[in-house]
This record gives structure tokens, sequence and C-alpha cells, in this order.
């Protein structure tokens, strides 16, 4: 039963993922919010950045086979979690168990910027010099795996049912699919969104090069929890939107290869205040 809810929330994802994407991509060619370049460049772009993403989702695929052939043993654990003692409706199961994922998320982004070890991974993430829709699949596979294992881990400890995971990340997809699509949002929808949500233009500030920028707006869904611990920026840098990270600049770092090996290759530094 639950293997089954959550093969079909599974499916129903790739189908948003890719519908959501083809749609995105229609978007940013009609309302580029950037200049873009030329059809070429941006071809290379959005391959090397896909490239990225099936390597990354074999990794995944290899992570959740050895996920499930464990299924009944952590069902076993996940029946004796907090959560599932309590005896809530489903309803506010769902709810409560997003917010605790949604915050957590928020805690181990702000980690993945505060931890050396793990910066040298997410900085792939980061290194992008032009955002596109392409970037939303820009992950190294080993921030996935950490990714995860950290989601499994807190579902089965916390007693949550275990399709919650793949329920989340199609409720967050099509915000994150926005959060870097090149695509000029009218300021009053922008406005609106970042009083809940982490509105594309806030997620655009924290893929700007400039430390404090980069160091703000940690949250992947909800705005709430950049607001209550203070890493809320609302406003970038007067001279406009400007990505990646300086010191990942060179071309090298942007093929598929450059980012596989940028965590063990590239030398790390501080950017800019
Ligand atoms: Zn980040």
């Amino acid at each position: 039963m639950t293997a089954n809810l959550e093969d079909t929330i599974r499916i129903l994802h790739y189908c948003l993922l890719v519908g959501g994407t083809l749609f995105i991509v229609g978007l940013e060619n009609r309302y580029p919010l950037t200049e873009t370049s030329d059809l070429k460049s941006r071809m290379n772009h959005g391959l090397s950045n896909l490239g990225l993403w099936l390597i990354t989702v074999l990794c995944v695929d290899i992570g959740l086979q050895a996920y499930l052939t464990q299924l009944p043993t952590l069902v076993h654990f996940s029946e004796r979690g907090f959560l599932s003692g309590l005896g809530l409706p489903t309803v506010w199961l769902i709810v409560l168990s997003l917010l605790i994922l949604d915050f957590v998320s928020y805690i181990v982004h702000s980690l993945m910027h505060k931890l050396p070890w793990l910066w040298i991974f997410h900085s792939v993430h980061h290194s992008d010099p032009s955002l596109d829709i392409s970037t939303s699949f820009r992950f190294h596979p080993v921030e996935a795996l950490i990714g995860l294992l950290w989601v499994t881990t807190l579902v089965i400890a916390m007693g949550m049912p275990l399709w919650i995971a793949p329920l989340r990340a199609l409720v967050i997809l099509p915000l994150s699919l926005m959060h870097h699509a090149n695509i000029a949002i009218p300021d009053s929808i922008e406005r609106m969104l970042r009083l809940v949500l982490v509105s594309p233009a806030l997620h655009k500030i924290h893929h700007s090069p400039r430390q404090s920028e980069t160091d703000s707006n940690y949250g992947l869904f909800l705005s709430i929890w950049d607001r209550m611990f203070g890493t809320l920026c609302q406003v970038g840098a007067s001279d406009g939107p400007r990505y990646g990270l300086d010191f990942l600049g060179e071309k090298k770092w942007q093929s598929v290869w450059g980012m596989l090996r940028t965590p063990w290759s590239a030398q790390f530094k501080r950017a800019q205040a």
C-alpha cells in the first residue's frame, strides 16, 4: 500500500517535472529576466547541467534501491516514531510533517553554507554564472545523497508516513523550478509571494556571488524561517543581479567533469562582502 502510494506520487512528480520544465522554457524565451546569451551557449549550459543531473539521478536511484530493500525495517521503526503515536488525522499529520521537513531543510541548507565539508559540494549549485531552469537540476551527487539521507532519517525518526518525502518533493517542485527560471515576474506577484514563500527573486539573491547575499534566504519553500532567524535579504545590490561564485568563474568548472571534480579540485575561498 505504502509502496504503491509512493510510486504514484513519484510518477506524478516526474510528469510535473517534464511538463513544468517545458512550460518554463517557453516562458523564459518569451519573458526573460536578464539578457540571454546566444542559443549555442544556452544549449551548452543547459546540457552540462542536465548531464550532471543524470549522473546525480543515477546515484540517488542506487541509494533509493538500498533504502527500498530495508523498507520493512524502516516501516517498523517509523510506526514507533513520535508523530505516528499522536494519532493525528491524516491531513494534520501531512501539514505538521511538511512544516517540520521545511524547517529542517532550512537548517540543513544553512549548514551547507557554514560547514566547509558541506559547502564544497553545495558550491556546485552556486557556481552557475547564469541562472535558468537548468540550474534547478544542478546538484552534485554527494549533495543529493546527503539530502536523501537526512530526509529519510528524519521521516523515520519522527514517525512520519514514508510517502511524505515524495509528497514533499511534489509540493515544492513548482516553486523550486521557478526559483532559478530566467523569467521576469511582475512586482505585485513577487511581493505577494514573498509574504509566505521564498519567492524566485528572494532565491536569486541567494545565488549572488556577494557573501552577505549568498548567506541569506536559506529557505526552500516558506520564508518564515528566514524571517524568524534574521537571514532574510529582500533587496539585492543596486548594480543588478549577478550570479555564480567568483572563484569558480573559469569555464573549466562549468563542464560536467568540472562540476563533478569541483569539491576535490577547486581552491575554496570566501567571496567579497
Ligand atoms: Zn545555497
